[in-house]
């Protein structure tokens, strides 16, 4: 029996609504001052009543679209049952028969598909702290995560190595930033990456056995993490042992990894649907609405912008997938030839917070005024082509009125030749 690595993903992405998944506390909870940002919902008092949050349910559905998942029609919310301090109702609020979106996909650069199991919408756990006080451990709970909308992916088990999994990984972040909702920071925690991993037959044939890692906080840890575990589970095959099913965490210093509990199967959570949440029914148009909000994604934006404007593709994709510096290209590229644009904020790292340099706006030339100027002097475009080449002066005096005489002479009789040539070939 030749066994292979097998690996899925699951990650955690807290949105970033203005309120909690199933209450009005704010969402924002980084850096504020310990359980100051809390309610009797999020604190699961006796009682409250949960309000599913529509905004949240909207991006959860807007990533199970841009990952080509199926979007389930009616969903509902489960109660996941487990008992642990950061979980004050002694169960979460999840999905778990009906999630919102399922069977979707992501290609790797290779042409490589990995398959998404699922998208669901849940609300995070609150957040421990261990600490010494006066010489004695303790932990210390923090509630105000506690009830923040979380998006949950899962992969199926189609990944083979660590490398892939952080390409993955990679492309799923920029794709969750370019579509507003999420800043995917995992130094703040706002992403959060579990593999699992073994070694299988096949990605449908799995072993008896499946560990995961908990709560890694960098791609590149995700990355050795899991080729650790690869290394650590095939050394044991090879004893003929089975690795035992557990959940271990990262230890980023010694690049191992170590057990920390015997892993839950899904029968004792003991899930059951939440009676204070009815189901959630869309109709097929109300989907199609969210699917018109989906921006273009990272890859095709790259793709169009080296065909546009000649980018490099690392120079493409490096804008594409940063939505402050895409919003800088995009205000100024009509006013700064886009290559040098696309060089100031790439390699010279310019302040976005400025204007770019004045050398380099004004020597660019809009080529929409040159469009304009052609389309609105066709006699003087006609002369040019029965040979009156003088003609080309009195276009250059158009754009220079048009443009207010900021732009360079020089160039702008250069790019009006271009675009005369461009059009002599049409035609
Ligand atoms: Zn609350």
């Amino acid at each position: 029996m030749k066994l292979q690595p097998v690996i899925g993903l699951e990650i955690h992405v807290e949105l970033k609504t203005k309120t909690g998944m199933f209450c009005g506390c704010s969402a924002d909870h980084f850096g504020k001052a310990p359980n100051t940002n809390t309610c009797p919902v999020c604190l699961g008092l006796p009682g409250a009543l949960p309000v599913p949050n529509h905004q949240a349910i909207d991006w959860a559905i807007m990533i199970g679209l841009a990952l080509d998942c199926r979007v389930n029609l009616e969903s509902s919310f489960d109660r996941k049952h487990y008992f642990y301090p950061d979980l004050p109702k002694g169960y979460q609020i999840s999905q778990y028969d009906d999630p919102f979106c399922q069977a979707g996909k992501l290609s790797l650069a290779s042409g490589k598909i990995i398959r998404i199991n699922r998208v669901h919408l849940e609300e995070d756990t609150a957040k421990m702290q261990h600490q010494v006080i006066d010489g004695q451990k303790m932990t210390l709970v923090d509630f105000n995560r506690s009830g923040v909308p979380l998006v949950e992916i899962v992969t199926e088990p189609d990944i083979a190595s660590g490398e892939e999994a952080k390409e993955f990984l990679k492309k799923l972040r920029d794709i969750i930033r370019s579509l507003g909702v999420s800043d995917c920071d995992m130094e703040k925690g706002s992403m959060r990456l579990e593999p699992n991993i073994s070694w299988s037959e096949s990605p449908e044939k799995l072993n008896n056995y499946k560990v995961e890692i908990k709560n890694l906080n960098s791609f590149r840890f995700a990355q050795q993490g899991i080729d650790f575990e690869l290394k650590r589970q095939k050394e044991l095959l090879d004893q003929g042992k089975t690795p035992v099913q557990e959940t271990r965490g990262y230890n980023p210093q010694k690049r191992a990894t170590f057990s920390q509990r015997v892993k839950e199967t899904s029968a004792d959570y003991r899930y059951f649907p939440d009676p204070d949440i009815p189901p959630i029914v869309l109709t097929r148009e109300y989907v199609e609405n969210l699917r018109t909000k989906l921006p273009q994604l990272p890859e095709a934006l790259a793709n169009e912008m080296v065909n546009k404007f000649h980018l490099s593709l690392s120079t493409a994709q490096l804008l594409s997938k940063d939505q402050l510096k895409l919003a800088y290209f995009n205000q100024y590229k009509n006013q700064v030839e886009p290559l040098e644009l696309a060089n100031l904020i790439v390699n010279k790292k310019i302040d976005l917070d400025q204007p770019p340099p004045t050398k380099a706006a004004s020597r660019a030339v809009d080529l929409n005024i040159i469009d304009q100027v052609l389309k609105e002097n066709a006699d003087a475009v006609a002369k040019y082509r029965t040979g009156k080449t003088s003609v080309i002066g009195f276009l250059v005096g158009q754009v220079m009125r048009l443009t207010g005489g900021k732009v360079d002479p020089k160039q702008v009789q250069d790019k009006l030749l271009k675009a005369l040539q461009v059009r002599n070939l049409q035609g």
